[in-house]
Parts: structure tokens; sequence; C-alpha cells
């Protein structure tokens, strides 16, 4: 929490480790210079990042359209070029998660507000999921039940493709993954996405939501390609729509990230 004040002689900022401190005189020229100073080169770090994330995006592209052609030509199932189709896809994800990181940082992210029916987006997604993956499609259980919200269709699709793939990554091999959506209350939805995987250990559970935090326990896991910014990112979109993200643990083992988001939007995000 930071409270500047120029001409005044306060500057008050929140500090974890020391609360709040007072500064005087020559003290708040230099901070205000020092905060000056971190937030251009934050803005820096940013702008490279959108720069670079971009500049990989149009090759990662391209690549994409040869493998389509190379996939015509030599069936679906070459293994060398499914190894080559599956790590392409993990980088447009990772270069993807960056690009929106990056955006949110610079308040960059457009939120376009409409209706969406929950089954609708869900089906539209597994869809998807099943160009980059075909068995993942059978490997979902569905909800029945619909629910209506009105929010950024394309920011809760990334933070729904964010957890089922995360979920399909760390489920055990024989389970399928299992999605739901409930009304809670009259003004918020819950989603919620369970596996029967590797789950996660108390003390993670509420770092894997920060930037570039990755968990790695065991075998399988580390099998996994990945920045660590994916839960990130989801947790960020939720925020947006002014809502709350968390994880448990699934009692039969693994485990159930929810989503927590108002029906109705209600003025900025
Ligand atoms: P990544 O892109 O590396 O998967 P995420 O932010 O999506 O990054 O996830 C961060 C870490 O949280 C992962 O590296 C993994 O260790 C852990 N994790 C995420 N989802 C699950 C899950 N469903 N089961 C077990 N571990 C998970």
């Amino acid at each position: 929490m930071h409270k500047l004040s120029k001409q005044g002689t306060t500057f008050t900022k929140f500090n974890p480790v020391m609360g709040d401190i007072e500064l005087k005189g020559d003290d708040v020229k230099d901070v205000l210079n020092d905060y000056e100073r971190l937030k251009r080169l934050e803005e820096v770090k940013t702008n490279f990042l959108i720069v670079t994330a971009h500049e990989l995006r149009t090759p990662l592209t391209i690549i994409k359209g040869y493998l389509e052609i190379l996939k015509e030509r030599n069936g679906e199932d070459d293994r060398v070029i499914r190894a080559i189709d599956d790590n392409t896809n993990n980088m447009i994800a990772i270069v993807d998660d960056i690009v929106t990181i990056a955006n949110m940082d610079l308040g960059m992210i457009e939120l376009k507000v409409e209706s969406i029916s929950t089954l609708d987006m869900l089906d539209d997604l597994i869809d998807r999921l099943e160009e980059i993956n075909e068995i993942w499609g059978d490997k979902i259980i569905l909800p029945t039940d619909d629910q209506i919200l009105e929010a950024d269709r394309r920011s809760i699709e990334k933070v729904m493709t964010n957890l089922i793939i995360n979920a399909l990554k760390y489920n055990a091999p024989d389970r399928k993954i299992e999605i739901n959506v409930d009304s809670d209350g009259h003004d918020y939805i819950l989603i919620s996405v369970k596996d029967w995987g590797t789950g996660i250990p108390d003390e993670v559970k509420e770092i894997i939501f920060d930037d570039f935090i990755q968990f790695v326990d065991s075998p399988l896991t580390r099998d996994y390609v990945g920045m660590g910014l994916g839960l990130s990112v989801a947790k960020r979109l939720v925020k947006l729509h002014n809502g709350e993200m968390w994880v448990t643990d699934n009692p039969e083992g693994g485990s159930i990230f929810y989503v927590r988001l108002p029906k109705h939007h209600a003025g900025d995000f």
C-alpha cells in the first residue's frame, strides 16, 4: 500500500517486514526517485516481455501451419510429428501466458462483458482441447447444470483451460477429471475442477498461484513443461472479475480447484 505526497513531508509505505514507515525531508525525495526509477524499470521489463513474446508467437504460428501440412501428408499418428506438435503447443501456451501477465501488469487487459452459458462455454472448450489432444475429451466429466454469468468470455475460458489442462496433466492415468458448476447463493457461481492426481501439499497451496512457481515432488510432475504461470494468470483474471480462486485436497486423493465468480457484472472491472 503506497501513500505518496509530493509536496508534503510524509511518505507512508506499507512494508511487510517493518510495517508503516515514516520518512522526512530528503529521505522523501530519495524514496520518490527510487520509486520512479523502479517503476520505469518495471515498465521496461514488461514491455521487453511483450515484444519478446510477440516475436516468438509469429514463428511458432508458422511452425504450427507447416505441422498441419505434415499431419495431412504423414497422418496424425506419426510419433515425430506428434512430439513436435505437443512441444509447439506448450511453447504457444507459455508465450500466451507471458503476454497475458505482461498486459495485466501494464493495465492493458480489456474485458468485454457478455452473458455466458457455462455449459456452452465448456462444450466449446472441450472441442478445442480435443484439437490439441484427441483423448482429452474422454477424460473429462462435464457438469449437467448450466449457469449464466456476465463476464469476459475469453478470460473465463483461459482460466478454465489452465485448470483443466493441469488437472489432466497431474491426474491418475486411469481416472477422469470432474468439472462441476453450481449456484453459490443468489449472486455467485462456483466452478470446481477435481482430479485424483498427485495432490498439492498444504505448504504450497497458496504460493502455487504466484508467478513462476512450480512445485516438483515426483518424477511424474517433473515430466511436464511449464513456467509456473498458468495458475497465476488464472487467479489474476478471476480477481479482475471480483472473484476468488483457491485449491483444497480431494478427500479421495488429488486436488479440487475452485473458482467463485459474481453472476452479474457490477460497474468497472
Ligand atoms: P505450470 O505451467 O508450470 O503447470 P501452473 O501455474 O499451472 O504452472 O502450476 C504451478 C504448479 O502447481 C505446477 O508446476 C504443479 O506443480 C502444481 N499444480 C498445478 N495444478 C495441479 C494439479 N491439478 N495437481 C497437482 N499439482 C498441480
